[in-house]
């Protein structure tokens, strides 16, 4: 079965997720469980939790199918050691934030070596953060996203991912989600049903697909190989709708959330019900 939904508003408090969620059709979603654009935040009141865990049960929303997003301003795989450290103290407290939500999963963007270190030391570092963090922390996956390779981020080439997770010691509690606008933009081709199957014949050889634990299902509006981050609505940008039909016939994408990141939130609704017309 397909889980769908979208990254929807925590506005007001994170127990107005689920509700946003089941406002749009959804029986997955994605959240930030604090602001994203900021270091600090006020810890999770128990009120706030007991209404999340609740209205997630009322609408049958599993704790599988929520892919909540770190803080854009976290760089796990920073050049400079006292940054480092700021980004994974931070990163501990969102997982800890999972946790305290019944959570399972944490998706994070890998992290960028601001031309500072080379590419194998960034990621060293992103595993070593992945480490630290899975120790003090239980039952929370660390999700590690493909990017668009804008800038000097990693993660836009599968084998980034794989590199990865060879470094991490935990292997049950590492996973990817990959992103469709991303995969385009870093350079895998999405367009025709049979670039679709090459690309995720790579993602199995390369990661595996036993690690894929989400899916961000964007159009993008720049090109193949652009390296530039900026989706789309479904259907209007750059990919189209062939990869989008291939993965809600493809059962290897059944029971995990699948997240629309797409720009008009007014018609996340109606794409939601065309993706879901696709998997008939
Ligand atoms: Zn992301
Ligand atoms: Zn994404």
């Amino acid at each position: 079965m397909k889980f769908i939904g979208a990254h929807v508003s925590a506005s007001g408090g994170v127990e107005n997720a689920p509700l946003n969620a089941a406002a749009i059709g959804a029986n997955a979603f994605a959240l930030f469980t604090k602001n994203q654009r900021q270091w600090q935040a006020k810890p999770l009141t128990t009120e706030s939790i007991d209404a999340f865990r609740e209205n997630c049960a009322a609408h049958d929303i599993l704790p599988e199918h929520i892919l909540p997003h770190d803080s854009y301003l976290i760089n796990l795989g920073h050049p400079e050691a006292d940054k480092l450290e700021k980004s994974r103290e931070a990163f501990l407290d969102e997982l800890q934030r999972c946790e305290q939500l019944g959570l399972k999963l944490l998706n994070f963007h890998p992290g960028s070596h601001l031309k500072q270190i080379p590419e194998s030391e960034c990621l060293s570092h992103i595993a070593e953060s992945i480490n630290r963090a899975l120790e003090q922390t239980e039952g929370v996956t660390a999700v590690i996203e493909n990017t668009a390779g804008q800038g000097s981020n990693m993660g836009f080439r599968f084998e980034h991912l794989a590199e990865i997770i060879d470094q991490v010691d935990d292997k049950e509690r590492v996973g990817v989600c990959i992103d469709t606008c991303h995969s385009f933009a870093g350079g895998y081709d999405l367009l025709t049903p049979a670039s679709c199957a090459a690309v995720f014949d790579e993602l199995e050889k390369v990661v595996g697909f036993s690690y894929l634990r989400g899916m961000h299902l964007n159009d993008s509006k720049k090109g193949l190989g652009s390296r530039v981050d900026r989706h789309h609505s479904l259907g209007q940008g750059e990919i189209g709708l062939e990869v989008f039909k291939f993965i809600m016939q493809d059962d290897r994408f059944d029971d995990i959330p699948l997240i629309l990141e797409t720009i008009d939130d007014t018609i996340w609704a109606e794409e939601i019900e065309l993706l879901r017309s696709f998997a008939d």
